[in-house]
């Protein structure tokens, strides 16, 4: 049997680091190819000692001399900087790329690996919210498989196997609710990144897990949603899950509901994305239902997390607003986790950012990025940085 050839876009991250040691339990099935990180370079290092694979890039040029000094009498090349990204997405020696890096950055990547006719096994949702329409349309024509690697994403899609022909009514989103989950804002006004960046079921990168507690996440995730499984907005809803078993749902025409359940544990979606249409064995824990007392379900308060609402505005209107969300977004997101703005201020100056774009209803990939580089501008101008 050949080896699948995977590609790590983001092999330091918390979805990287874990795909990696799922590979390394099936070392029979699986060659490690690429490997990328932005900073780590000592983390990146072990990884490709480790895993020798054929080439690493390492985002920041200060620690390209690190990388090179240790990797290449290994036979390992070593590429520097935002272009080399691309330029490895589009090398020849893998079959399939994670993409999981966090952001808009992982976006030109990704379009280049689908351009070179490579399989997606994708975390990174913010590529969907930015370019969902372009990113499908691409992979579309080049029959590229995009399979998502989100565990709501990915829980619709086992959800949705063998039922191509059945028309959806609507998807249900989970979603955990967060640390503040029933807070109000007169609470969330003191938060500090400390406290937000303690998700009570996922151990995750420090964006998204700010994103949970604010519920963008979740925003971000109908989109995503929408682009994936083609979904009309109101085919999407969010429903508070806190105990998080049940990964999402999909409710089809005649009223039946499918779930795909089991612990939170990012290695099970990671690992069927990668192994899609096969099933593995895995030591996961098991879910033992008698002893889970119940599954409860409420609707999430918009009026509190507000950028639930915000993101529901972006899923409707389309064009370049979730593009706009997501710059402003991660802008709040950084300026939050260096104590520059409060919790609050993420959903101002995201809220501010879209209204003050100037909104294109059809981008082409040119004003995507433009649109990216005028909403980050402004929302810096909204955090003063
Ligand atoms: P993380 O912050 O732990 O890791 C991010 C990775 O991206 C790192 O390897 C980092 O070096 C790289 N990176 C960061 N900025 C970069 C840049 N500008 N250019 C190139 N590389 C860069 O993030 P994560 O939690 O692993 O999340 C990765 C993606 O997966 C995100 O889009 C996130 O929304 C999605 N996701 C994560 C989880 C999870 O459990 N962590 C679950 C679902 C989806
Ligand atoms: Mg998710």
């Amino acid at each position: 049997m050949t080896k699948k050839r995977i590609a790590i876009f983001g092999s330091t991250g918390s979805i990287g680091r874990q795909a990696l040691e799922v590979i390394e339990k099936n070392a029979d099935k699986f060659d490690v190819e690429i490997l990328t990180a932005q900073t780590n370079d000592t983390l990146l290092i072990e990884q490709a000692l480790k895993f020798t694979p054929n080439a690493v890039v390492i985002g920041d040029e200060n620690k390209y001399t690190a990388v090179n000094n240790v990797l290449a009498s290994k036979n390992i090349k070593v590429f520097t900087g935002e272009k080399a990204l691309e330029d490895v997405a589009g090398f020849d020696s893998y079959d399939m790329m994670l993409a999981a890096i966090v952001g808009f950055a992982g976006l030109k990547p990704t379009l280049k690996a689908i351009s070179a006719g490579k399989a997606i096994a994708l975390a990174n949702k913010e590529t969907l919210v930015v370019a969902g329409d372009i990113v499908m349309q691409n992979a579309l024509e080049k029959k590229v498989p995009i399979i998502p690697v989100d565990s709501e994403h990915s829980a619709i899609f086992q959800c949705l196997l063998g039922e191509s022909r059945n028309p959806i009514e609507k998807i249900i989103l989970t979603a955990s609710g967060g640390p503040f989950l029933g807070k109000k804002p007169n609470f969330l006004v003191n938060v500090k990144k400390d406290h937000a960046l303690q998700h009570p079921n996922w151990a995750m990168g420090a964006k998204i897990t700010i994103d949970s507690a604010t519920l963008m996440n979740k925003g971000l995730e109908m989109i995503e949603a929408k682009w994936l499984f083609n979904l009309q907005p109101n085919q999407v809803q969010v429903l508070i899950h806190p105990q998080s078993i049940i990964h999402s749902m999909v409710q089809f025409n005649d009223g039946s509901v499918k779930a795909q359940m089991g612990l939170p544990d990012m290695k099970l979606p990671i690992q069927y994305a990668l192994t899609f249409p096969e099933r593995l064995p895995s030591n996961a824990k098991r879910a033992d239902f008698a002893k889970i007392n119940a599954l409860t379900f409420e609707e999430p308060d918009i009026k509190t997390f507000r950028n639930l609402t915000l993101a529901t505005q972006a899923l409707a209107k389309g064009g370049n607003l979730p593009c706009i969300l997501n710059a402003a977004n991660e802008m709040a997101v950084w300026a939050f986790l260096h104590n520059r703005i409060g919790f609050l201020d993420i959903t101002a100056v995201v809220e501010q950012t879209m209204e003050k774009i100037t909104f294109i209803e059809k981008p082409n990939l040119d004003e995507y990025f433009e649109s990216d580089g005028e909403a980050r501008s402004f929302a810096a101008s909204l955090i003063k940085i």
